[in-house]
């Protein structure tokens, strides 16, 4: 090796170990034990299949997990498909309707949301349950189909071991106040775009 690999390396190490010593810092001055209430919004693809990705984590834990998906359009996606038919162990609920938009009846949409929050208010109420995952939950605000305030109580107000995930564009800073993570899923571009049609088991 060159005199100048061992510099390289030599910088590299000291940088790793400044590196190591500010993670192993702030690992240590994380030390509250509870569950978490993440929301995963903006305009990107993602926000869906990571809450999936975290059912499967949950899951893989022996956790027990609770499913409401809020607006579901007409084709089943594989994650529905696989969580009907290979996790009897998960509490999964649909709201039923479609997409609002295909729906265009706002009373029949309310009736249906209302009766979905029944659902969802018992899961954030139930302490065996430790994930739940509010799929789409964030048009039910956006719409005015559900109460806000009612929906903000129910998050902050669920046993505290309970982690909570909640998906879907928009939903308002009060809704991103409660909840301790919140990201936003960014569209830099999509294939959908570019006229590649929606994919399965990418897509749905
Ligand atoms: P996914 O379920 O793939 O994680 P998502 O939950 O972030 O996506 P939604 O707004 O719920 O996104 O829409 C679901 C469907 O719309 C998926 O098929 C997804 O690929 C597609 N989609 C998501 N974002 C975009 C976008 N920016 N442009 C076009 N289609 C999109
Ligand atoms: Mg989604």
């Amino acid at each position: 090796m060159s005199t100048q690999d061992d510099k390289r390396n030599a910088k590299h190490k000291a940088a790793m170990e400044k590196q190591k010593a500010k993670v192993d810092a702030s690992i240590e001055a994380a030390d509250e034990e509870r569950g978490v209430a993440v929301l995963v919004t903006g305009n990107g693809k993602g926000k869906t299949s990571s809450a999936f990705g975290m059912v499967m984590r949950s899951l893989g834990y022996g956790h027990k997990v609770g499913v409401v998906q809020f607006i579901k359009g007409a084709q089943l996606s594989g994650e529905e498909l696989y969580l009907r038919d290979q996790c009897p162990q998960v509490e999964f609920y649909q709201m039923g309707t479609g997409f609002t938009w295909n729906t265009q009846d706002r009373s029949g949409d309310i009736a249906a949301a209302e009766k979905t929050w029944a659902v969802a208010l018992k899961m954030l109420q139930d302490p065996s349950l430790d994930l739940v995952v509010l799929d789409e939950l964030t048009y039910m605000i956006a719409y005015d189909y559900l109460p806000a305030d009612d929906i903000l109580s129910a998050i902050t107000g669920r046993p505290p071991e309970q982690s909570v995930v909640v998906t879907g564009r928009g939903g308002g800073s009060a809704l991103q106040d409660v909840m301790d993570t919140v990201s936003e899923v960014k569209d830099v571009k999509h294939a959908y775009t570019a006229g590649v049609k929606a994919r399965k088991g990418v897509d749905y």
